[in-house]
């Protein structure tokens, strides 16, 4: 049995990941400050008695002795993570510092959950992972971005010069059940806003494009990734390489949903990245990793998810 540290796992995929690893028969200590996640997302596992939940703060040090760790604390939504963004900042660069730390300590393997934003407003197309990204790092999304660039650095400084054990991963868009009503993410908040018969508030017009996977798929390449050789450190993308216009997710969930809700264009908030599309190559010959679940299928899981909460 494995000694597992989740941190950030009260948030949606976090919650997924804790569930899996306990599945497995694993261990599992989820640390989390319920800034974006919710006890009631692992509410189910507490009755497990190789399941712990802690409420703390990863700017603080952490001490467990731990044989794997997944770094998943920050927030992910722009709405979330604008809302503090020096706090944002600190999470992604002491959060990865202090658990670097407890890695080394302990020599535990630490899983980064990096993201696509990494690519920022990307100029290739679509992003692999030798490209070093195109991010303004005074604009307001890049308290999320920086912070996330600034702990991938750290990783491979860790890895470099104290030979930590590291996996890192860049998360594209991810969607599932237990997103929270008021997330702030596209899918949640078309969903939502289709099932209440709300307006559908496209940003711009319409026209960004992202590439949407599905939470159970992340969750296959993570635990993949994690047990990859020791020489395998990443970065590598993980999602899902369907790429749709935010005008055709909308119309896709209005569809779906039978809703009468309209279409409303809003400002577009800026650097919001035109376009972005995983390629997953390497994933797929260094994890033998594809997602499965097409955007059809998953939207399906997350209407019937919000239907039976609202
Ligand atoms: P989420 O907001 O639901 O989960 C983040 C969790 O981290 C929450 O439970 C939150 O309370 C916790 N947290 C935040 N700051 C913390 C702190 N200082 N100390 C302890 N816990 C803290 O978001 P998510 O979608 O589940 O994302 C999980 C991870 O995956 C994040 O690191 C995110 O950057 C990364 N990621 C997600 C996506 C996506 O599309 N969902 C894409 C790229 C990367
Ligand atoms: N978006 C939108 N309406 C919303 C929420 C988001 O049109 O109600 C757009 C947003 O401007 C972006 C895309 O959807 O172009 C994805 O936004 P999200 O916040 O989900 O993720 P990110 O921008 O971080 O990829």
């Amino acid at each position: 049995m494995k000694q597992i540290l989740v941190a950030g796992g009260a948030g949606f995929i976090g919650s997924h990941l804790c569930e899996r690893l306990l599945d497995e028969g694993n261990s599992v200590v989820c640390i989390d400050n319920f800034y974006s996640g919710r006890r009631e997302n692992v509410g189910h596992l507490l009755k497990n008695p190789n399941f712990e939940l802690i409420r703390h703060d990863v700017t603080e040090p952490y001490r467990a002795e731990i044989d794997e760790i997944y770094n998943l604390a920050c927030p992910a939504s722009p709405v979330y993570y604008q809302t503090d963004p020096i706090q944002t900042t600190k999470t992604s660069f002491l959060g990865t510092f202090h658990l670097l730390g407890l890695a080394k300590r302990t020599k535990a393997k630490l899983l980064q959950a990096s993201t696509s934003e990494v690519y920022g407003d990307p100029a290739i197309h679509p992003q692999t992972e030798s490209y070093w990204g195109n991010v303004n790092p005074i604009g307001i999304r890049s308290c999320y971005d920086e912070g996330k660039r600034v702990a991938e650095s750290l990783c491979f400084d860790y890895h470099r010069i104290h030979g930590v054990r590291i996996k890192v991963v860049r998360i594209f868009n991810t969607y599932g059940p237990r997103m929270s009503e008021n997330d702030g993410r596209v899918v949640s908040n078309f969903v939502v806003q289709a099932l209440k018969g709300e307006d559908i508030t496209i940003y711009g017009d319409g026209a960004q494009t992202r590439s949407f996977q599905f939470v159970s798929d992340l969750i296959e390449g993570l635990l993949k990734m994690m047990a990859t050789e020791d020489s395998f450190t990443g970065p590598v993308n993980l999602g899902n390489p369907g790429e749709f216009s935010m005008l055709e997710l909308a119309h896709k969930v209005i569809e779906k949903t039978g809703s009468r809700s309209r279409i409303v264009f809003q400002p577009l908030p800026p650097d919001d990245p035109k376009k972005r599309r995983p390629d997953i190559t390497l994933a797929r010959n260094k994890l033998g990793w594809a997602p499965s679940v097409s955007l059809d299928a998953g939207l399906e899981q997350v209407i019937q998810y919000f239907r039976e909460r609202l």
